[in-house]
């Protein structure tokens, strides 16, 4: 670890859900964004409340092609920044990339280094070509993110035991997607082992790793119509054998202010 490298580990949300999601993490002047389901006069406006600009955006990493995570990205790449996906996502995102822009592509096993920050990806069960996630850290401290994930596995878990801090997707409510008006294929889907990852299935995975580390539960990913975040915030703490209050909610418009690692 070099001393830059102690510096904190810092991340926030600049909107999660179904209708865009990103999330900036940064560790001394390094600062990268994962995923950008926004256009980029949206991410301009949603980074100048984080006291960000484009300019601060060292890499983006993109989790998969569907449109809630990669919305922005073409016209983020042409503006000069770095663009990392696997070489599945590029290739089904193909039909909407500028030949003109290249690529950087990461196996979605393998780590790598941008900067002041280590990258782990890690392939999840997600109805895309190639979706990974991913667990960052500094050397010190180690954030993990899920979303877009059917069902937990024991590589997801064993990739996010220990982590400081998660981010994790806390899609639907079993109960409140069952009696939704959605048609049933797309209950199907979203329920399916290729779909979102409901409260229950969240705090399961939640309750099997090893949490005595943690400084930041954020629940994230949210459906606007199956899940509210009451919901989420009963089922994670009774996961964590915690105060409610203590678990926190990235939401579509507000997403979430800066969080430390300490
Ligand atoms: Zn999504
Ligand atoms: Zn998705």
């Amino acid at each position: 670890m070099s001393a830059r490298g102690r510096a904190n580990l810092q991340f926030a949300s600049l909107g999660s859900g179904s209708r865009g999601s990103a999330t900036v993490v940064r560790c001394n002047g390094t600062c990268v964004l994962v995923d950008c389901g926004f256009s980029l006069r949206e991410l301009r406006r949603r980074l100048a409340r984080l006291g960000l600009r484009l300019a601060d955006l060292d890499a983006v990493l993109v989790t998969h092609e569907h449109g809630d995570h990669l919305r922005g990205v073409s016209a983020l790449a042409r503006t000069g920044i770095p663009v990392w996906m696997t070489v599945g996502t590029a290739q089904a995102a193909a039909s909407t990339w500028p030949d003109s822009v290249p690529l950087q592509h990461f196996c979605s096993h393998s780590p790598f280094v941008i900067g002041d920050l280590e990258i782990q990806p890690y392939p999840v069960p997600h109805d895309a070509r190639e979706p990974c996630q991913f667990v960052l850290g500094n050397g010190t401290h180690r954030l993990g993110l899920l979303t877009d994930c059917g069902s937990s596995t024991p590589y997801i878990e064993a990739h996010l035991d220990g982590c400081h801090a998660l981010l994790l997707e806390c899609n639907h409510d079993e109960t409140l997607l069952a009696s939704s008006d959605y048609p049933p294929p797309l209950r199907r889907r979203i329920g399916g082992r290729l779909g979102h990852l409901s409260n229950r299935q969240a705090a399961a995975l939640l309750a099997a790793l090893d949490t005595r580390r943690l400084q930041h539960v954020v629940a994230a990913h949210l459906s606007e119509k199956n899940n509210c975040s009451q919901r989420v915030r009963t089922a994670l703490a009774a996961a964590l054998a915690c105060d409610p209050i203590w678990i926190e909610v990235a939401t579509q418009d507000g997403g979430l202010p800066w969080r430390e690692l300490l």
